[in-house]
């Protein structure tokens, strides 16, 4: 690296405080919540903002083109920060690190380490080294490092919705993704070291609600026992008193087997929610895709899962504007929608990611032409979720209190087994003056009206267990 001229060492009586900026998704989160976690409490604790701190750690996302575009710009504002004084030292880590190691080094002379993703139990050599004011980057070539219940989580969630990530890495070659070149290969932790961290989090810490997350949950055990275990996982974790939801996120379609739809539909603190990204249907766009899905096969597993779990809210995922992907093949899209009515659904536009094969593809997509199938594509998808919501009126839902709005004092919002935390749709909740709710409570209560992806719903009572 080159040299930078480095200020008085960041020493004194007092503890160096350390803020924590977590961009991209839940597994992300995770890692930060461990890398806290992992802090010399006798020399670091960890401040409330970020923007003031001594040292500010980032934990950056490169999934896609946008989510490195907004890691860059968080880097910069960081960097300002630095330059004015509200922080003294900045330290990234993370996906973007990982992938962009040379660039970042190069063209970053204001952050002071660089953390890859394999590396984050290195986290106190490496601000010994920043406090003394030596740059450095901590990054091994092949990310290998797996959590377990031993080590210690700082929430960056509320206490009463805490994450779990299951496995690391991934094992799958879809064409589009070169998250396994920086997240390493698939990695599952021991079915028993997650119902150990389950059990603390909910009997010790007091969470209600366990979502658990992984590059491709379905995937836990296969590489560890030649098994898909995530039914016994799920088995094991609904015997967890005290614990009112678990919710899976990140399911691969082709590995979505009857007993893990046998135990969704039948675990009783199982969430009737499936996130399990589809992102096409079109056979020749799937096939390119490498995704080991055919219209045919999605076209059934859906039939089925709404068959065993008819109340289901699925959420799923679409690229619009892949290479080769013609007018045809999006209007196959746009009619797949129409039919199956998914709950929940998010789409991205395609972006080419360097050294993945489909950006080596003839037939890449004008960006207008994306950008226009992006919005038709949404647009469709907000009449289907508004109609999904009408069918709701006058059911009972219980949901899970997270606030109270501030100007109507009578109103909480909160979410239902429908929608998973900061992705999906809310549900606002009327009570009654003399109801005071706190965070983190159930309550029954009866949906009274609905916009395009919130529900507006009256207070029943107060749910004891
Ligand atoms: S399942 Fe496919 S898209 Fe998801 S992380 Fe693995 S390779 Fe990437």
């Amino acid at each position: 690296m080159g040299k930078v001229a480095m200020p008085a060492p960041l020493t004194g009586a007092k503890k160096i405080s350390v803020g924590m900026l977590s961009l991209g998704c839940p597994k992300t989160l995770v890692d930060s919540e461990l890398v806290l976690g992992i802090l010399d409490k006798s020399r670091y604790e960890v401040a409330e903002h970020v923007s003031h701190c001594d040292i500010a750690l980032l934990n950056t996302c490169s999934f896609i083109q946008e989510a490195k575009e907004q890691s860059i710009d968080q880097i910069l504002n960081l960097a300002e920060l630095k330059k004015e004084g509200q922080i003294k030292a900045l330290v990234v880590l993370g996906c973007l690190v990982q992938r962009y190691q040379k660039e970042l080094e190069k063209e970053l002379g204001e952050v002071d380490a660089f953390v890859g993703t394999g590396d984050y139990e290195t986290l106190n050599q490496v601000l010994g080294q920043v406090v003394q004011r030596k740059r450095i980057s901590q990054i091994g070539h092949q990310p290998g490092f797996l959590y377990t219940a031993a080590i210690e989580r700082i929430p960056l969630t509320p206490r009463y919705t805490r994450y779990i990530k299951i496995s690391e890495g991934c094992d799958h070659i879809c064409s589009f993704c070169m998250i396994p070149t920086f997240r390493g290969k698939h990695r599952s932790r021991r079915l028993d070291d997650v119902v150990c961290e389950a059990r603390r989090l909910v009997e010790k810490e007091g969470a209600r609600e366990l979502v658990l997350t992984g590059q491709d949950t379905t995937y836990f055990g296969r590489d560890t026992d030649n098994q898909f275990l995530l039914p016994r996982l799920l088995e094991e974790l609904n015997r967890i008193k005290g614990l009112k939801w678990i919710r899976l996120l990140y399911a691969y379609p082709s590995c979505v087997n009857d007993a893990l739809i046998e135990a969704i539909g039948s675990l009783e603190k199982v969430c009737h929610y499936l996130d399990m990204p589809l992102q096409h249907i079109s056979d020749s766009v799937l096939k390119s895709m490498r995704r080991g899905m055919t219209k045919q096969s999605t076209y059934a597993l859906i039939e089925k899962l709404r068959k065993k779990i008819p109340d289901l809210a699925i959420r799923t995922t679409f690229i619009v504007g892949y290479p080769g992907e013609g007018e045809e093949e999006f209007q196959e899209l746009l009619a797949f929608m129409k039919e199956a009515q998914f709950e929940r659904l998010g789409m991205f536009v395609y972006s080419n990611e360097e050294g993945s094969h489909a950006a080596s593809l003839g037939g890449q997509i004008p960006e207008a032409v994306k950008e226009k199938r992006f919005h038709e594509g949404m647009v469709l998808q907000q009449k289907i979720s508004e109609g999904n919501n009408q069918r709701l009126i006058g059911k009972t839902l219980t949901v899970l209190i997270e606030g109270r709005d501030e100007k109507n004092r009578r109103l909480y919002r909160g979410r239902s087994y429908m929608d998973a935390p900061e992705v999906d749709g809310l549900v606002d909740v009327r009570v009654p003056d003399r109801i005071r709710l706190k965070e983190g409570d159930f309550v029954t209560a009866q949906v009274e009206s609905v916009a395009e992806y919130d529900l507006r719903a009256a207070y029943l009572q107060l749910e004891t267990s």
